[in-house]
């Protein structure tokens, strides 16, 4: 009888007490963000670590002092959806935005060696790579008031998403991102030109008109229009009293410019854009008197996730596996497993 007793207790502390005694080991994120005289001190105590295989340690290229320094991986991760992100968007787009940035961060790696002559996997300029800011100097430029909810929702975004990498036909995908989309994001061939990729098609999202990157203008005199041209092709004239001097001749699938005629030259949505410092390649041109005013709506190159687009998605209820799946047709978000 008293054999019968300790054999059940043993079985009852086997089936449910152990599991939990180790599960509670093994998960424990001690994550404490103290205030104390102006300065966040912070102890990210994870126990396990997950497994990226040769993607753990990544070497980081400071590129504003050219040093490298070596970080894991999730780590990395918060310093960039820090600076990549606004932290007071929902947590569900700032969980996509630490997927999206896993995932780029990974296909950089696997797929290219843009800087091995420098010893390191990836860099801190966002016009290279991705952004990235440390902790102190992010901390330093949020408003006390919210410094410490602004931190615990980046460490939420990359910890509770640990491991998530966005896979197409099993393959870390190319997951470009940008500011905002218009309404409407770019299929990528159109900006890069090459091949198209099946998962960065162009699509719809709602509720970007609300956001301050939606829309912008630039206004050039005709002078300084003539000198930003002729940089690049120095063969343009114009003359504004012809008809259709400045005409958009054809439009890209996502609703930008893809051919404009200017003067004497035909050029695309993609190099105006880049000639003029617009903010996307979707605008529209005027001439007004000695001016010439270009509107434009969108921010970015339009291929990928929109991070407004993510943002209005998450308010408007969805998760961050949905929103990814939104901007990246026909993908997969998987553990990753190398
Ligand atoms: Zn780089």
């Amino acid at each position: 009888m008293k054999n019968l007793l300790l054999i059940t207790l043993g079985v009852i502390f086997i089936t449910f007490l152990l599991p939990i005694i180790f599960t509670k080991q093994f998960q424990t994120y001690d994550t404490a963000v103290t205030l104390e005289n102006n300065t966040v001190t912070n102890t990210v105590n994870e126990e396990i670590q997950y497994n990226y295989g040769e993607f753990n340690t990544i070497k980081l290229l400071h590129h504003d002092t050219m040093e490298v320094e070596e970080i894991d991986l999730d780590t990395y991760l918060l310093g960039v959806v820090s600076a990549e992100m606004p932290a007071s968007y929902e947590q569900e787009a700032l969980k996509a935005q630490a997927v999206v940035a896993r995932t780029y961060t990974i296909y950089v790696i696997k797929n290219g060696n843009k800087h091995e002559a420098e010893g390191a996997d990836i860099c801190t300029n966002s016009a290279c790579c991705q952004a990235w800011i440390n902790k102190e100097d992010r901390l330093s430029k949020w408003d006390e008031l919210n410094r410490e909810e602004y931190w615990n929702k980046i460490e939420k975004a990359v910890n509770e998403t640990k491991g998530k990498i966005i896979t197409y036909n099993n393959e870390v995908i190319d997951a470009f991102f940008h500011a905002n989309s218009g309404g409407k994001t770019e299929n990528v061939s159109v900006v890069w030109g090459g091949a198209d990729l099946p998962y960065l098609q162009s699509v719809e999202t709602a509720g970007e008109e609300g956001y301050t990157q939606y829309s912008s203008e630039v206004i050039l005199t005709k002078a300084e229009l003539d000198e930003m041209v002729k940089k690049n092709h120095p063969e343009f004239s114009i003359n504004y009293d012809e008809e259709n001097c400045i005409q958009i001749l054809e439009y890209t699938e996502g609703n930008r410019v893809k051919t404009l005629k200017l003067g004497n030259l035909e050029l695309s949505g993609v190099e105006v854009r880049s000639m003029l410092s617009l903010k996307s390649a979707n605008f529209t041109v005027q001439i007004e008197g000695d001016n010439i005013k270009f509107e434009v709506i969108g921010y970015g190159h339009g291929v990928g996730m929109s991070q407004t687009g993510a943002d209005s998605l998450a308010k408007s209820g969805s998760g961050y596996e949905d929103i990814i799946k939104h901007f990246y047709t026909g993908v997969e978000v998987k553990d990753a497993n190398f």
